[in-house]
């Protein structure tokens, strides 16, 4: 319902909606190159990376969706 009005909206101003997979892990995942952390407890507020990657979590998740649907526009 909501996706749908958006999809309307968007196509209004010639923009197109990107959806991501529910199942990609954004949170535990490293936006420097993608690693996977095993896991990632609510009380971690810091994302912190082997390859010394640190952010806030939830920027870090907002990274990797905005990577994730670049590289979806780049397969259309
Ligand atoms: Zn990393």
């Amino acid at each position: 319902m909501f996706t749908s009005f958006l999809q309307d909206k968007l196509a209004e101003q010639g923009k197109k909606l990107i959806k991501i997979d529910k199942w990609f892990p954004t949170l535990k995942t490293c936006s420097c190159y993608g690693k996977v952390r095993k896991s990632l407890s609510l009380s971690e507020r810091i994302f912190r990376c082997k390859c010394g990657f640190e952010s806030d979590r939830d920027v870090n998740a907002a990274i990797n969706i905005k990577q994730e649907g670049m590289k979806r526009l780049a397969v259309v």
